[in-house]
């Protein structure tokens, strides 16, 4: 029954039957000239039941977030309220044009200038910019701020950027891009800054350290002050990877603890949809004297008006074509007055709450290598099964076969076999108890029938592909030249 669309196809069938035209047919060629196509297009013909079963076929080919569970690791796969979606909806956001007058669009200005207010609130930095598309383009937008702070300083000897060796891959890939050295440093025995190494690299050279709070082990960096300290001192900035901002809300701020930049995936924290390549959205927020360097333009307000304030001769410049994705922001401003200042907070301490009873739970049968309390999320070890003749790939793949998404695999670096589990506050404890379920199965299958486990998945519409051929060179057409004709 899993015939293709192409297959399905039959000449002259069609989705709907119009009223014949009374407008007398445009006579192409002379419009179009030498455009105008020869061929018709290889579309297939079908009814529209057949159309609505290919595409609703297709969406059930992928896990999501609104058929699974999710665990990814540092990806905080939350539940994305259905209410955002239909507020970003509503006309008065949804039919404005970048292009119109300021005149016409006061609504959706006072909703950014609100979101830029929330956020500044939420993270403690005074200055907010919602223009980069994603968290990594964010990280660009931050550095090139830091960047732009010392060459105005006539500091021209600040070129490198220190990241510790738990950092997310994004962190030393956009100092580089950035045009910045990368000093990599490595963690202690807790998994956390070891302020001796820090020390040992620190100097004129450095511009700044670029700093997840937890980190990715999902632990709160506790020298944190004295990090601060140290980079200060040294004259240098702090860089706050705000990804993981859904451990912290309302309990502590990066801005409070000494940093000087940050920036907050609004895809993750606050629950905008993960693109798969379509818009997300980011906010970057800083210190009052890195505020003059913030893209252009600025949401400003001057008593009841809100503006754009292109006037800013100090500014990096525009990193986003108009003023970023604007039916994101008005998702993450949903979500941010659906919790409200407790409600947030209550979501920060879920997610903690949920990360450490799935812990607990677990590391009987898996190796926990950092064995604390955690924040959001949680690494464990798979050495274990290893042992057995099971990698850290095999248990991801079978998890797939009870209708789960796997774990972060092989991240962070530091702990081999890594599964990096971060289950978020959405989940109920009867979904939490069914992951552990599946995981004691999966550990049990190990030891009586590694063969189901080395061999999976068994269910999926797709086995074990070759994941970077797929990446770089997917198959994503139609040849029907190899088609059966029926
Ligand atoms: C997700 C993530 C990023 C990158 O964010 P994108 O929106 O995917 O570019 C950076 N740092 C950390 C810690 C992350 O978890």
């Amino acid at each position: 029954m899993e015939k293709l669309i192409y297959e399905k196809s039959r000449p002259g069938r069609r989705a709907q039957t119009l009223p014949a035209s009374g407008v007398p047919e445009a006579n192409l060629s002379a419009l179009l000239g030498s455009a105008e196509r020869l061929l018709p297009p290889k579309l297939p013909e079908v009814s529209e039941l057949d159309a609505v079963r290919h595409f609703v076929r297709l969406s059930h080919l992928n896990h999501s977030i609104d058929t699974g569970f999710y665990p990814l690791g540092s990806c905080t796969m939350k539940y994305n309220p259905k209410v955002n979606d239909a507020l970003s909806c509503l006309d008065g956001f949804r039919e404005l044009h970048p292009h119109q007058d300021e005149d016409q669009i006061q609504g959706a200005l006072e909703l950014m200038w609100r979101l830029q207010e929330s956020i500044s609130e939420i993270v403690g930095l005074p200055a907010v910019s919602l223009q980069p598309a994603a968290g990594a383009h964010g990280e660009l937008t931050g550095l090139m701020i830091i960047k732009k702070y010392f060459q105005r300083r006539n500091d021209s000897a600040r070129t490198k950027i220190i990241v510790p060796d738990t950092a997310h891959g994004t962190n030393p890939a956009t100092a580089a891009v950035a045009g910045f050295t990368v000093v990599e440093i490595k963690s202690n025995a807790e998994g956390l800054v070891d302020p001796e190494a820090l020390k040992a690299v620190l100097g004129p050279d450095v511009a700044a350290i670029m700093l997840t709070n937890p980190n990715t082990l999902g632990l709160f960096e506790e020298k944190i002050s004295q990090v601060q300290q140290l980079v200060h001192e040294a004259g240098g900035l702090l860089y706050y990877d705000g990804a993981n901002l859904n451990a912290i809300m309302g309990l502590v701020r990066p801005g409070d603890t000494g940093f000087d930049v940050c920036h907050l995936n609004l895809h993750k924290t606050f629950s905008t949809p993960h693109g798969g390549g379509g818009p997300g959205g980011c906010a970057v927020a800083v210190a009052s004297k890195l505020e003059q360097f913030l893209p252009v333009p600025v949401v400003v307000r001057s008593g009841d008006r809100f503006s754009f304030d292109y006037n800013r001769p100090e500014s990096i410049g525009k990193v986003k074509g108009f003023y970023g994705n604007f039916g994101i922001l008005v998702r993450a401003y949903a979500y941010i007055l659906t919790h409200g200042r407790s409600g947030l907070t209550q979501v920060s301490r879920d997610a903690i709450l949920n990360a450490n009873y799935l812990k607990e739970r677990l590391k009987k049968n898996f190796h926990l290598p950092y064995d604390r309390p955690c924040m959001h999320e949680f690494v464990l070890s798979g050495i274990y099964q290893k042992e057995r003749g099971i990698t850290a790939t095999n248990i991801a793949k079978r998890i797939l076969d009870f209708g789960a998404h796997a774990p972060t695999v092989y991240f962070p670096l530091v702990v081999s076999e890594a599964l990096m589990i971060e289950p978020t506050e959405t989940e109920s404890k009867q979904t939490l108890d069914e992951f552990v379920g599946i995981m004691l199965q999966i550990d049990h299958e190990t030891k009586e029938s590694p063969d189901v486990v080395h061999n999976a998945p068994h269910s999926t519409p797709v086995g074990r592909l070759d994941e970077t051929l797929a990446a770089r060179k997917p198959n994503l057409r139609w040849d029907d030249t190899k088609a059966a004709t029926a």
